[in-house]
């Protein structure tokens, strides 16, 4: 019998705001000069006193709405005591028993809490000057999320991560780049084949969703070699992620909440949140904006998109933006629908080469082209064309089809001539095809192809021949 693995995550979020969560410093921890965005309040100075910062406040109340959690009426502020030079009063300001937020899902996983909190300096141990402070970051409004230890696979760790990650962004909250440490996620890993929970372990520094994944599958081969191999006990600890080595090592024996003598800021006032009409359920509903979860079912139910391409739609919103602006173009004509996704996910997505920029194509521009595919006059090979030389130089699909020749012939006329001299031209064709190789239509389809100089409609073509060859 295989081990249960159980994972609960907590994710450290650095809020959009202005100003720091107790003071009036930038926040601007990617500032290029270091120590620059500080004051007396956030370098811990005798005799200052914090003040809340109401944005911070606002944010985290947000995504516990968009989450369907339980907003906390009643709340405060804690100490939580510990010394490391990148913590200059000797506690960070943190909440411990009254989170803002508790309850609520995310990608079906249950959430335990996220409440507010602040961000720590960033050191850095190299170089030959020994170890920097800088404390720019040092006091920037850090929102922290909890689940509940209901994650199974290291798939679905991701896959929440990722979601967090959209509605974040999609609620303007945080930039929440893992790579820029503004979205920090922790695993607190364990496997059991009962249904008591093992040992746990914190996986820490996982600066991407690869790495979050990797971590946790690297943890559950290590410790079902530990449990099957009598190689002793897991040890709950704190772990670092080696990117390089891909392999997770031991940073230091894991602390309990009471080593951090938690106790309520006594400098900071107790919050009523009901006493703030800006911050009643009704009042943050009104700021939400349509969510990633609801973008997606939308798409599907009102455009019939298929599930794959609303991901990528709700995903990057600048695509999906342009897919909408392009609809609403062909006045809402559904029957050309798939042809956007087809021509936006595969075609454009192809020219922008990994960059923001759609070049001179506009959602009008691309509605046009998909009815000039339907009506007729564009052949895919044509359209395909007509794109990338939309992309390099703007323009309207008909006259940039029209300049370069793209437009299908559909003069039946024109097309009548050509199929004639076609028979006319291939007599050993013509006998094979009337004993019985139907087949051969496509030879001939190429021939008209071939004479039309690739402007025939291959349909037309076909209809013709057939008729011809009767
Ligand atoms: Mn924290």
């Amino acid at each position: 019998m295989s081990y249960k693995l159980t994972v609960g995550l907590e994710v450290h979020a650095e809020l959009k705001t202005k100003t720091k969560m107790f003071c009036n410093s930038a926040n601007d921890p990617f500032n290029s000069e270091p120590n620059v965005n500080i004051c007396p309040v956030c370098m811990a100075h005798p005799g200052t006193l914090p003040v809340i910062n109401k944005q911070a406040v606002r944010h985290v109340l947000r995504v516990g709405t968009a989450l369907g959690s339980n907003l906390a009426d009643f709340t405060e502020f804690d100490r939580k005591n510990y010394f490391y030079p990148d913590i200059p009063k000797g506690y960070q300001i943190s909440q411990y028993k009254y989170p803002l937020v508790s309850n609520g899902v995310l990608a079906g996983i249950a959430i335990e809490r996220v409440h507010l909190e602040e961000d720590t300096a960033s050191s850095s141990h190299e170089g030959s000057e020994g170890s920097l402070v800088d404390y720019n970051r040092a006091g920037v409004p850090l929102m922290e999320l909890v689940t509940k230890p209901v994650i199974h696979s290291a798939e679905d760790a991701g896959r929440f991560a990722r979601e967090l990650q959209l509605l974040l962004r999609t609620l303007g909250v945080s930039d929440a780049n893992m790579e820029k440490g503004e979205m920090r996620v922790e695993a607190n890993i364990s496997i059991s084949k009962t249904d008591k929970l093992g040992t746990k372990v914190e996986v820490k520094n996982l600066n991407s969703f690869r790495s979050v994944e990797r971590a946790i599958a690297y943890e559950v081969e290590r410790m079902t070699r530990i449990l099957d191999g009598g190689e002793g006990e897991i040890v709950q600890e704190t772990r670092g992620w080696d990117e390089v080595a891909q392999k997770t090592f031991s940073q230091r024996k894991k602390e309990s909440a009471h080593d951090y003598r938690y106790f309520p800021d006594p400098d900071l006032p107790k919050l009523k949140i009901s006493e703030i009409p800006e911050f009643s359920n009704e009042a943050l509903k009104a700021t939400m904006p349509e969510l990633p979860w609801e973008k997606r079912e939308r798409l599907v139910r009102e455009y019939g998109v298929k599930p794959e391409n609303a991901e990528a739609f709700t995903v990057d919103s600048k695509l999906g933006g342009l897919f909408e602006e392009a609809v609403l173009a062909t006045d809402s004509d559904l029957s050309v629908v798939t042809l956007l996704e087809n021509y936006i996910t595969s075609d454009l997505v192809g020219l922008m080469k990994g960059s923001d920029s759609f070049g001179g194509i506009t959602g009008a521009t691309l509605a046009e082209l998909v009815l000039m595919i339907k009506a007729g006059d564009l052949s895919s090979r044509g359209a395909k064309d007509t794109l990338a030389i939309m992309y390099a130089e703007g323009g309207e699909s008909r006259a940039i089809a029209e300049k370069n020749n793209f437009i299908q012939k559909n003069d039946i006329e024109a097309l009548k001539k050509i199929v004639e001299e076609a028979i006319s031209a291939n007599p050993t064709v013509v006998a094979d095809y009337k004993s019985g190789k139907v087949a051969l239509i496509q030879f001939f389809v190429g021939q008209g192809m071939k004479a039309s100089k690739g402007s025939g409609n291959p349909a037309i073509l076909k209809q013709l021949f057939e008729e011809g060859l009767k």
